[in-house]
Order: C-alpha cells, then sequence, then structure tokens
C-alpha cells in the first residue's frame, strides 16, 4: 500500500499515513465532522521523476521526499531565479543607512510589527 499524505487542520501541514504525531491524532479525532469543508488528500503517486542525488526513479512522493532527505539534499520550488544583480551600495550610503538604522533604535523604533 501506498502512503497516503493528508492536511492536518491541527499543525496545517501534510502528515503521512502512520507517521502522524499523537497530538494531531487527538485533535483531529476531537474535531467535530463537518468543521472541515473537504479533507484534503494529496495522492502519493506521481509522474516518473529522477533523483539525481542517487540517480534512481520514483513514482511514489513519499519514497522521493524521503530519498532526497535521506541524501541530505533539499526540494525547492520550481520558481524562476531571481536574476537582478543584488543592489550595491556605496560604502557612504552603507554607512548612513546604519547610522540612521542605530538611530531609529535608539529613539525606540522596534521594526514592523
Ligand atoms: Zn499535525
Amino acid at each position: 500500500m501506498k502512503a497516503r499524505g493528508v492536511f492536518c487542520p491541527s499543525c496545517m501541514v501534510v502528515h503521512w499515513s502512520g507517521e502522524w504525531p499523537r497530538e494531531c491524532v487527538e485533535a483531529r479525532q476531537n474535531t467535530k465532522r463537518g468543521s472541515v469543508a473537504s479533507p484534503y488528500i494529496r495522492t502519493d503517486g506521481m509522474d516518473p521523476l529522477l533523483n539525481h542525488a542517487n540517480g534512481q526513479m520514483y513514482d511514489s512522493r513519499s519514497a522521493y521526499e524521503r530519498a532526497v532527505k535521506d541524501a541530505g539534499c533539499v526540494i525547492v520550488g520550481n520558481d524562476i531565479p531571481d536574476t537582478k544583480e543584488p543592489e550595491t551600495l556605496s560604502q557612504n550610503d552603507l554607512k548612513r543607512d546604519i547610522k540612521t538604522a542605530i538611530e531609529q533604535v535608539e529613539a525606540g523604533y522596534h521594526g514592523p510589527q
């Protein structure tokens, strides 16, 4: 049987079947039926995908994620990398910004709330 992930409304992540933390199971059992519009079900199947860390193909999402994690790697999104050059500040601009920040903190500023 393939592992199946189910969205946990208690901690807002997907837990795999057989890997639910006790507190989440209890919270789920105590949840009134119908309080969630519909369960979020994430199927485990996917198009075959090559794991570049070990050279094996996977059609199980959970097996793939586990193999990537076991290889010490992290799955990231498919966002387009930001190719924009980072803004460079002159030493004078940098000194001015640091001085301004110090003055703001000394005046009681605690950053955006
Ligand atoms: Zn949970």
